[in-house]
C-alpha cells in the first residue's frame, strides 16, 4: 500500500517533473515536491482536515496537478470540469460537500456564482518561476501525512437512473493503479509523457500524471489540447508516449494527413483509452505516426485502467482492450455466473485499484457488486489468451469523445421547460465524438425547436446539451410498450442502439 505523498517522494529531487510548455518553464522534483506539501499545510490552516473536499475548478496546469495532490494530502480533492454552468457546479459543490473552492485568480466566473458566499473562494495563483500558492493564505499549520485508506479524489460517474454517484478514490486505489500503469508500460525515469486529457477526469490524472511521477518521470502539460502545437511539443519536449481519447487521436490523424510529423520518432507507444477505437483508426495511426498503438480499457470506478494491449513484443489485438493489468477480469451472466472464453456477458472486475463502493449509496452498491465482483455496466467477451473485446453497454450512457454523459440528466432539463411534456434524450454515432447527443421531445403547445435548444444551452455544459432536437407526436416505443433510448435513436436517427 502507499499513498500518493509516497508515491511523488521517490525520484531525486534535481529531474524535472513538470514541463510547462506555454511558458517554458521546468519544475524539478525538489520545487514540485516543496509547494505540493506547502500548499497542503496552507490548506491545513484554511482549516481543511482529513475528508474535507477541497473543489478545484483549473484548466490544465501546474497549478491543476499541485492542487489535486495538496487537496488529497491535507483532505479530499474534487476537481470539477471547468466547463460546466452555474447550476451544474451548484449541484456539484453541494453534492460533494466543498468546504472551499479554489479558482484561477481570474475566471471561473459560473463556479464562482454557485459558490454564492456560501463555500469561502480562494485564489490559486504561480509565480514567474512556477510556484503555486492560495493567495492570502499562510502555511503556519502542518498538514498531517495521509493514511493509505483516506480518500484522496472524489469523482462522479454518471449513472444512468438518478443523478450523478459519487465516487471515493481512496489513496491505496490510486497507487495500486498507478503502480499498474507502471509496470505495465515499463514507464521509466526518462519517460516523458504528454498529457493531452483534462485534469478532472482519471485519465489524464492517473494515466498520464501520477504514473509518470510515480515512475520518476517527466510530465508535460498544455494548457489544453492544440492540434496545431501538438507535434511542436512532442519535438521540443522530446515525448516518449502519450495518452489520449480517440477523438484527439482523430484530429491529429486529419493535420498529419499521409505525412509523419516531426518528434514521432522518439515515441515508444500511443495509448487509446476511454472510448472505442476503431481498428482502422489504430492502423492508420501506427502507419503515419510509427508507434505501436496501445488500446486500454479505464474507467472511473477502477481507478482509471483495467486492460491494456502490451506493447511489442508482446501481441496486440486490434479491437481489443487486451489483457487485465493487475486488475482480475471475467464476464458475469445477469444472474452472477462466470462465463466461458468467447461468451458475451457483462464486464466483471476485482483489484485493488477498484474501489470499495459508491459513497452513501447502498442501492446502486448492491447493484453493482456482486460476490466481491464489480459489474462495470459494460458488456463483452475474453478470448482464450484472456483478451477482452467490448461489445456493448448495459448501463445508459452517452460516450462523447470520451466525456460521459447520463441521458437521464438531459430529459431532467427539457422537462423543467414549460412546453416539453415528455423528452428522451440519446447518443448518435458521430464521426468525430464517437457519439453525440440529441433527445426526443413531445410538446405541450407548438414551440420553436431552436429556443428549446437555447434553453438547454443556458443550463448545460457545452458536451452535454443535445445538439439535435427530435419533436414528436409521441416517443417510439418498443413492441412491449416500453421507451428504450436505443430504440428510440433507431427509429428517429436511424442509430444503432
Ligand atoms: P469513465 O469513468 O469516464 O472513465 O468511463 C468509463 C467507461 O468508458 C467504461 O465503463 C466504458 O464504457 C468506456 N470505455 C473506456 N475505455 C474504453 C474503450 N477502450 N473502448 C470502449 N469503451 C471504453
Amino acid at each position: 500500500m502507499a499513498n500518493l505523498a509516497d508515491l511523488i517522494s521517490a525520484a531525486p529531487g534535481d529531474r524535472t517533473a513538470i514541463i510547462l510548455p506555454d511558458s517554458g518553464l521546468e519544475i524539478t522534483y525538489s520545487k514540485f515536491r516543496d509547494q505540493v506539501f506547502s500548499l497542503a499545510d496552507s490548506l491545513a490552516s484554511l482549516g481543511i482536515g482529513p475528508g474535507d473536499r477541497v473543489a478545484t475548478v483549473l484548466p490544465n496546469g501546474l497549478p491543476a496537478i499541485v492542487s489535486f495532490l495538496a487537496a488529497s494530502i491535507a483532505g479530499t480533492a474534487a476537481p470539477l470540469n471547468p466547463n460546466y454552468r452555474e447550476d451544474e457546479f451548484k449541484f456539484y459543490l453541494e453534492d460533494t460537500s466543498a468546504k472551499i473552492l479554489l479558482c484561477p485568480p481570474d475566471g471561473a466566473a459560473e463556479a464562482r456564482k454557485a459558490a454564492g458566499g456560501k463555500i469561502p473562494v480562494y485564489s490559486l495563483e504561480m509565480d514567474e518561476t512556477g510556484f503555486v500558492r492560495i493567495a492570502g493564505a499562510g502555511n503556519g499549520r502542518k498538514s498531517p501525512a495521509p493514511s493509505d485508506d483516506g480518500v484522496a479524489l472524489i469523482l462522479h460517474t454518471s449513472g444512468s437512473t438518478g443523478r450523478p454517484k459519487r465516487v471515493p478514490i481512496r489513496h491505496r486505489n490510486l497507487a495500486a493503479s498507478a503502480r499498474n500503469i507502471v509496470h505495465h508500460y515499463s514507464l521509466a525515469p526518462d519517460d516523458v509523457a504528454l498529457c493531452a486529457m483534462p485534469l478532472f477526469h482519471v485519465h489524464g490524472l492517473v494515466a498520464s500524471t501520477i504514473s509518470t511521477l510515480t515512475s520518476g518521470g517527466t510530465v508535460v502539460v498544455p494548457s489544453k489540447f492544440n492540434p496545431l502545437s501538438f507535434w511542436r511539443t512532442v519535438r521540443d519536449c522530446r515525448v516518449t508516449w502519450y495518452s489520449a481519447v480517440p477523438t484527439i487521436h482523430s484530429l491529429l490523424l486529419s493535420r498529419a494527413g499521409e505525412e509523419r510529423p516531426a518528434g514521432c520518432e522518439g515515441l515508444r507507444f500511443i495509448r487509446s483509452c476511454s472510448a472505442a477505437l476503431p481498428p482502422e483508426m489504430m492502423a492508420k495511426m501506427e502507419a503515419v505516426f510509427g508507434a505501436p498503438v496501445l488500446e486500454a480499457y479505464g474507467m472511473t470506478e477502477a481507478s482509471h485502467q483495467m486492460c491494456s494491449n502490451p506493447r511489442p513484443p508482446g501481441a496486440r489485438k486490434p479491437g481489443s482492450v487486451g489483457p487485465g493489468t493487475g486488475v482480475k477480469i471475467s464476464i458475469m451472466d445477469a444472474q452472477g455466473n462466470h462465463l466461458a472464453a468467447g461468451e458475451r456477458g457483462e464486464v466483471v472486475i476485482q483489484g485493488p485499484n477498484v474501489v470499495d463502493g459508491y459513497e452513501n449509496n447502498p442501492e446502486a452498491n448492491a447493484k453493482s457488486f456482486t460476490n466481491g465482483w464489480f459489474r462495470t455496466g459494460d458488456q463483452g467477451f475474453l478470448d482464450g489468451e484472456g483478451y477482452l473485446t467490448l461489445t456493448g453497454r448495459i448501463k445508459e450512457l452517452i460516450n462523447r469523445g470520451g466525456e460521459k454523459i447520463a441521458p437521464r440528466e438531459i430529459d431532467e432539463v427539457l422537462l423543467t421547460h414549460p412546453a416539453v411534456a415528455e423528452a428522451v434524450a440519446f447518443g448518435v454515432p458521430h464521426a468525430t465524438w464517437g457519439e453525440e447527443v440529441a433527445a426526443a421531445v413531445v410538446l405541450r403547445e407548438p414551440h420553436p425547436e431552436a429556443a428549446i435548444l437555447a434553453y438547454c444551452k443556458e443550463r448545460l455544459a457545452d458536451f452535454k446539451r443535445p445538439k439535435k432536437l427530435y419533436i414528436v407526436e409521441t416517443i417510439p416505443r418498443t413492441a412491449t410498450g416500453k421507451i428504450q433510448r436505443g430504440a428510440v435513436a433507431k427509429a428517429l436517427a436511424g442509430a444503432e442502439g
